[in-house]
């Protein structure tokens, strides 16, 4: 692939560049001590924004409201939000995996209803697959429904539920039929959140925040026309959505990353080690070179990922990589970061002895459910092994 910007794109650049210098906001790393809720709403203004200014959704469909620019443009978008330290979007399950999946599998009328407000942020969006019984085996789930009239009925749980507290959907798999082998008989539905019967709990993390939550359904009525795909081929639909969460996530990720970088570059010019600065000391000189150089090819397999999908449509197992490599290369990086701040690095905000109001003792303490979440590292190992390698299956 080649990566040098075509005049289209540097003028899409161009013009990105200046509107972000006059519209981001300077003080969003200051909100670091706001409440969840609070620091969310910022970040759906912030979306709103960007919406209105035709930043959101750059490759989605224009009649659906997005830009309809190509997956390079997408990048490039990526790119210029990190160089101007613009805050993220809201709505990050809705843009990043469930956009893509309604794009990739919904009727004509669903794309129309959901899509520009998963842009606009006014409608957030959370993601229902997991339960207490199906996490790896996500096909052994059990949360059910029936077919009554022109609804189902929905009865069951849901578990570790990302922006559950703040989400107005859900992309949802459920069990349409008990009776056939469990890959068939699953069925995705989009649930509002709103509706009578839907009982959400906060789950508290190690950070100490409610990020994510337990859905709890009690005779919920799911519309039929909110099937996506096939009704008992939700299987497919819930791959898809994987494949995204896997191939193409880590893009954003990618320029957070290198802004975290940059920023424990500055801090180890001032914080000490064995009575010098941290950066003239050999190994942590080495640890930073190796964490620059692993960010560099995350980029760089993230272009591999984008060319494979401008190619075929869709992200292929090959996002599994991807997906081992950004999630243990922050661990990485969170554990260089303490090893340079020392205990300093481990206080909490808000304290004036915290570091970047604590941004480090939380992305410590986050990295830890990087190698779970969107699927854990050894089950990236096994899609790899059989999908990528060709190695027999694992049970
Ligand atoms: C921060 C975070 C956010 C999340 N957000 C969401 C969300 O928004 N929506 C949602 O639905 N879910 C979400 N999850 C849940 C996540 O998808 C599951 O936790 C994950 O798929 C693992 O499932 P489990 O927790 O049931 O662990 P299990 O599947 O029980 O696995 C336990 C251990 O066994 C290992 N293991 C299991 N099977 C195999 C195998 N075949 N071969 C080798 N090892 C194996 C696993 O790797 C793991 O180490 C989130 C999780 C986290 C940590």
């Amino acid at each position: 692939m080649d990566l040098n910007l075509t005049a289209d794109e540097l003028a899409f650049r161009d013009e990105l560049r200046a509107w972000l210098k006059t519209n981001v906001p300077k003080d969003w790393d200051e909100r670091r001590e706001e409440s969840l809720e609070a620091r969310f709403d910022y970040l759906k203004r912030w979306q709103f924004k960007l919406y209105q200014g035709g930043w959101a959704g750059i490759s989605w469909p224009k009649e659906y409201g997005g830009r309809g620019a190509s997956l390079m443009q997408q990048v490039v978008f990526w790119q210029e939000m990190a160089l101007a330290n613009a805050p993220p979007f809201a709505n990050v399950l809705g843009l990043g995996i469930i956009g893509p999946t309604i794009i990739a599998f919904g009727t004509e009328a669903q794309k129309k209803r959901y899509l520009p407000k998963i842009l606009s942020a006014e409608e957030i969006w959370c993601q229902g697959f997991s339960e207490p019984d199906a996490g790896s085996d996500l096909a052994n789930l059990r949360c059910e429904a029936r077919l009554d009239g022109d609804h189902y009925m929905v009865n069951g749980q849901k578990v570790w539920n990302s922006y559950g507290w703040a989400a107005d959907w859900c992309e949802l798999v459920v069990r349409t039929d008990p009776n056939v082998p469990k890959h068939k008989g699953l069925t995705v539905v989009l649930l509002d959140m709103k509706t009578p019967g839907v009982e959400v709990r906060p789950l508290r993390q190690m950070t100490g925040e409610t990020e994510f939550n337990e859905l709890f359904f009690h005779d919920v009525k799911v519309p039929v026309a909110n099937v996506v795909g096939k009704v008992n081929e939700g299987w497919d639909v819930a791959i898809g959505t994987l494949m995204h969460e896997r191939g193409t996530f880590g893009a954003g990720l990618q320029i957070v990353y290198k802004r975290n970088m940059e920023r424990l570059i500055e801090l180890a010019r001032k914080f000490q080690r064995n009575g010098r600065p941290a950066v003239e000391d050999p190994l942590v000189r080495q640890k930073l070179a190796q964490c620059y150089a692993e960010i560099e090819i995350m980029r760089l397999n993230q272009m591999r990922a984008f060319s494979r999908i401008s190619a075929t449509g869709v992200p292929g197992p090959e996002g599994s990589i991807q997906k081992i490599f950004w999630s243990e290369l922050n661990q990485r990086f969170q554990q260089v970061a303490q090893e340079i701040l020392g205990p300093y690095g481990q206080i909490e905000g808000p304290d004036s002895h915290a570091v970047d109001n604590g941004m480090w003792a939380y992305g410590y303490l986050r990295s830890r459910g990087n190698t779970i979440e969107a699927g854990t590292s050894e089950i990236q190992r096994n899609i790899i092994g059989h999908f990528v390698l060709g190695l027999p299956k694992s049970y």
